[in-house]
């Protein structure tokens, strides 16, 4: 049984833009994943008190043959091989960033993954992206429409869309399902 994934990403050095496209690249590799959809890439406001630049974000909708925790390795281990620097500094700025937002319906605590995502309601740069790729996803935690967080979250988060990305810019012809 495949579980049905939303995959958060985020980038704010280097060639931001490529950086995202790269992972999505680099996530298709493996033959666990399948690749469902993919939001438009947006640029966003860093959600931070450390002075950085802007963010570029967007999410991926994939299938994942496995459980969490080794999704969660395997997202590691590719914000590892482009270069992701683990400095301890939190919400600090990073090549790379990929984080499990949504795991089906699932809800889970552990020391080292919580889905969804603990901060996915509080972030438009992440719920903006999901919503792109399906409007009708609930929160299975808090059990709402994800849309009803939008309006909840204070000003000063900045989500503005960029453009499309082109399933040609991600995947070759014999690895579109
Ligand atoms: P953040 O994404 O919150 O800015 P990091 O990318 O540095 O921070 O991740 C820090 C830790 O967060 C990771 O080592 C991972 O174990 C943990 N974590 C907990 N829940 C999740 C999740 N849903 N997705 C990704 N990482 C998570
Ligand atoms: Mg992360």
């Amino acid at each position: 049984m495949k579980d049905r994934v939303f995959i958060g990403i985020g980038s704010n050095v280097g060639d931001s833009q490529e950086n995202c496209i790269r992972s999505i690249k680099e996530m298709i590799k493996d033959g666990r994943l399948r690749l469902q959809g993919v939001s438009s890439l947006y640029r966003t406001s860093p959600v931070s008190d450390i002075s950085q630049g802007n963010f570029i974000n967007c999410a991926a909708f994939v299938s994942w043959a496995g459980s969490p925790l080794s999704l969660l390795e395997f997202l590691m281990g590719i914000e590892n091989r482009m270069g992701r620097i683990r400095d301890g500094i939190k919400d600090g700025p990073r090549i790379i960033d990929l984080d499990i937002l949504l795991f089906g319906n699932l809800v889970l605590q552990e020391h080292s993954l919580t889905i969804p995502h603990a901060e996915l309601h509080k972030r438009k740069f992440a719920i903006v992206p999901c919503l792109e790729i399906d409007p009708q996803i609930i929160h299975p935690g808090l059990r709402r429409p994800l849309a009803t967080f939008l309006n909840k979250i204070e000003g000063g988060q900045s989500v503005e869309l960029i453009r499309k990305i082109s399933l040609d810019e991600i995947v070759t012809k014999t690895q579109i399902s």
